[in-house]
């Protein structure tokens, strides 16, 4: 499927576990790859969903960090660490927020 990040528009895909592509140095391992030329993303496919989505928000935030031109040192430490625990962030950020519903909109005002 095609997604719009900032200006550019990625190409998200499953791809077979055996694809040469994803592994083609025989001493590592990964599940997802990025490919900044061709605004690509390949998720390796038949993993578990947990696997699946870390590896789809690890390889998101490296689309995020170039399609808003952000440099940032230890840019892969910073995608292993959101791969692993943005959606707990994101599940607890949600949940505080709508506990706190409208006291949030009435600071708005
Ligand atoms: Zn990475």
């Amino acid at each position: 499927m095609k997604i719009k990040i900032h200006n550019d528009v990625w190409k998200v895909k499953l791809v077979d576990a055996n694809a040469k592509k994803m592994n083609p140095d025989p001493n590592s391992y990964n599940f997802g790859l990025t490919e900044y030329k061709e605004l690509l993303i390949s998720i390796m496919d038949g993993r578990s969903e947990s696997v699946t989505r870390s590896t789809l928000i690890h390889e998101l935030v490296h689309a995020f960090l170039f399609s808003y031109g952000h440099t940032v040192e230890g840019e892969e430490a910073m995608c292993d660490f959101f791969g692993v625990h943005g959606d707990e962030i994101i599940d607890l950020t949600d949940q505080i927020i709508e506990r706190w519903g409208d006291r949030c909109l009435q600071s708005k005002k």
